[in-house]
């Protein structure tokens, strides 16, 4: 659907930009580097195979603007697509249960498991405003305890001090009643890894897991730690109902091609990452910063990036030229700004501020945007260049021979001319003419 619209678009962008397509040859190349950038990033081979495909779906046969080679536009392509597979719908963590609410931190030996769960007090009681205690069930560990004492004293948040020292699901229990009535809203529950995946750590979780029902299980994972990643995270979820992954020392070598895999390779939402050792060093799962990190192409992106800028400004510039010239705000300019402004996801906002929009209520904002955008171009297509110039001499023959020619109803033609009216109206006001504050004018 959306190719037929590009074309009609392009017809317009191209009076302001020259563009070319992606093609299987001109491609090659850089695809070759993305492969070898996802390998270094030890991104697994089955993951990387697959990435591949999707991506030449997706770009041969793109059209591109030519202040970009091909490569570049791939590697935009590239891009998008990484941060796509590793977004996440669910990267919040769940508190909507009666309080407290119990989060059980689980992971292997080493991977941060500690360290993170101190950093998650800090940023809960900060950020989310919560009261929190931390509580720790290893047993196994020497000092392990007392490493969560220490940190939990740093970062200032509640301690629970365990009576006994020797059965975890006592300590649990014990901490479960001392809760009671003291208004906690969350309880981190710190937990005992073992080097290797082991059947004694999973019964030992999973009686835990049983006792707590904690609303969050998350599960630490060293960036370093490469391809085993899924077969860990399978492991235990074979056994406990994993609902977060926290990925830590993305701060270190790795290039964090990891995260890629987990997503692909299991589906887990990755919900923190760990950036460095100290109590302050976590952050929410960054799907950008992590692709560009995978790609490890920085300059290039960073290139890319200040080309597209210079284009826009471009694109800006000439019809902020237009306007300051005088010249009348026409039906072109207007296909050109819906595009603009579509592009930041604008144009359900500006339907929604204006009357007869019933024909386009209950859809989907996406399909909303590329129907509004198909259905406006298409009728402005249709129209002859004295109506395009002049449409106030638009009237009910006219537009039953647009609405036929364009393939849409009287009724769009009208809430087109609706919108292009009350645009027009704002460029007279926004001396400027620039983009941002039009759009900034359209939402207020
Ligand atoms: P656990 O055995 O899984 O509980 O691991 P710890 O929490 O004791 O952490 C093991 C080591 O990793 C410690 O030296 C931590 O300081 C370090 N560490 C944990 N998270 C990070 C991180 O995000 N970045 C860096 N650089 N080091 C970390």
């Amino acid at each position: 659907m959306f190719n037929t619209l590009t074309e009609h678009l392009n017809k317009i962008l191209n009076k302001i930009s020259n563009t070319g397509r992606l093609t299987e040859q001109n491609i090659q190349n850089t695809l070759r580097e993305v492969r070898t950038a996802l390998l270094e990033a030890d991104v697994s081979l089955e993951v990387i195979k697959n990435f591949i495909e999707k991506v030449k779906l997706q770009s041969i046969g793109k059209k591109f603007n030519k202040e970009l080679t091909p490569g570049q536009e791939l590697i935009k392509v590239v891009k998008q697509e990484l941060i796509n597979c590793m977004k996440n719908t669910n990267e919040h963590l769940n508190f909507s249960t009666i309080p407290p609410a119990i989060i059980l931190m689980v992971g292997l030996q080493g991977m941060g498991k500690t360290t993170t769960t101190a950093k998650l007090g800090k940023y809960i009681q900060k950020n989310k405003k919560k009261k929190v205690l931390l509580v720790s069930l290893d047993i196994h560990r020497p000092a392990a305890i007392e490493q969560l004492k220490v940190l939990s004293e740093q970062i200032q948040v509640d301690f629970f001090s365990p009576l006994t020292i020797h059965n975890p699901l006592q300590i649990a229990q014990d901490a479960l009643s001392y809760v009671k009535n003291k208004m906690y809203e969350v309880i981190i529950f710190d937990t005992a890894g073992r080097l290797h995946v082991n059947e004694n750590m999973m019964k030992e979780l999973n009686q835990i897991y049983n006792s707590i029902s904690p609303i969050e299980t998350l599960l630490t994972i060293d960036a370093m730690i490469g391809q085993d990643a899924h077969n860990i995270i399978n492991q235990f979820s074979k056994n406990i109902n994993i609902t977060g992954i926290v990925i830590t020392k993305i701060d270190g070598n790795a290039r964090a091609g990891v995260a890629l895999s987990i997503k692909e390779m299991t589906g887990k939402p990755i919900k923190f990452m760990g950036i460095g050792e100290k109590v302050d060093d976590i952050e929410a799962f960054n799907p950008e910063k992590i692709a560009n990190r995978i790609l490890g192409m920085g300059d290039t992106i960073s290139i890319i990036e200040e080309i597209e800028r210079k284009i826009t400004k471009k694109q800006s510039h000439n019809l902020k030229k237009k306007i300051n010239s005088g010249k009348k705000f026409t039906l072109n300019d207007f296909l050109i700004h819906i595009t603009e402004i579509n592009k930041s996801g604008g144009i359900v906002n500006l339907i929604n501020r204006l009357p007869q929009n019933d024909v386009l209520k209950n859809q989907s904002p996406n399909s909303m945007n590329n129907n509004i955008l198909k259905k406006f171009s298409a009728i402005i297509q249709s129209m002859n260049h004295t109506e395009k110039m002049d449409p106030d001499i638009i009237k009910s023959s006219r537009k039953k021979r647009i609405a036929l020619g364009s393939g849409t109803k009287v009724q769009d033609i009208n809430i087109m001319l609706k919108q292009f009216l009350y645009l027009q109206n704002i460029m007279k006001k926004v001396k400027t003419g620039n983009i941002k504050s039009i759009f900034e004018n359209i939402k207020n």
